[in-house]
């Protein structure tokens, strides 16, 4: 029963409590007191595995990989990565060999124009609301914004939310055509449209690594 549970490095030290941390790479890391047993180790570590796989889900989903063959979600809607002319062929997302960030950014802006302003237009029929026009911007900070002109914007990483949520981020922005605020009768705005809003909202701090992308 001496096999590990996991690989680990384990750094010792004259510390008296276990600690753990998963490295950008994936790789665990287990800082323990000098005495600490082999077994005892194990053990922490065994305790800790469902927190680990967290982790590591967390941090391979933090990055964006560009590279030939490494997937992205656009809208909901699985790509492979290929070289080529920047385009979406298909399941395929063409990126050139030099600037690909820059590129993907100028195609997803593209995409996201295109498919917020249309959601934008579709609930704006359906429910009534009035807006004065749809703007795609690189902010990072916030989805969407609404003035007291009714103009929306919208952040072109949207792309990265899955269809759901973008449809939050719509209904969201033209409630604000109502109300400017997040008062109770916003927030009642929008659950009469979407009325598991809220689920979705939440799904939406977990999404905000992709602010940090491109
Ligand atoms: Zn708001």
């Amino acid at each position: 029963m001496n096999e590990e549970v996991i690989h680990y490095i384990l750094v010792r030290s004259r510390r008296k409590t276990f600690s753990l941390s998963v490295n950008g790479d994936g790789s665990v890391v287990v800082r323990a007191p000098n005495t600490a047993k082999k077994a005892e180790t194990d053990a922490f570590v065994e305790r800790h595995l469902g927190w680990i796989a967290a982790r590591r889900e967390v941090l391979s989903s933090a990055q964006l990989d560009l590279s030939d063959g490494a997937a992205a979600a656009v809208f909901g809607r699985s790509y492979t990565i290929a070289t080529g002319r920047p385009r979406f062929a298909g399941g395929t997302v063409f990126l050139p060999t030099e600037n690909r960030a820059l590129a993907f950014a100028a195609l997803l802006k593209r995409t996201a124009r295109k498919q917020m302003a249309a959601l934008t237009a579709e609930y704006a029929l359906r429910f009534g609301f009035v807006y004065a026009g749809v703007r795609i911007t690189s902010a990072r900070g916030r989805w969407g914004s609404c003035n007291a002109k009714g103009a929306i914007a919208y952040s072109f990483r949207t792309a990265f939310l899955s269809e759901k949520q973008a449809r939050y981020i719509v209904v969201h922005e033209l409630c604000h055509t109502r109300h400017l605020d997040h008062s109770a009768a916003f927030w009642s705005e929008v659950g009469a449209i979407l009325p598991d809003y809220a689920q979705t909202r939440r799904s939406l701090r977990k999404a905000s690594v992709v602010m940090n992308w491109l």
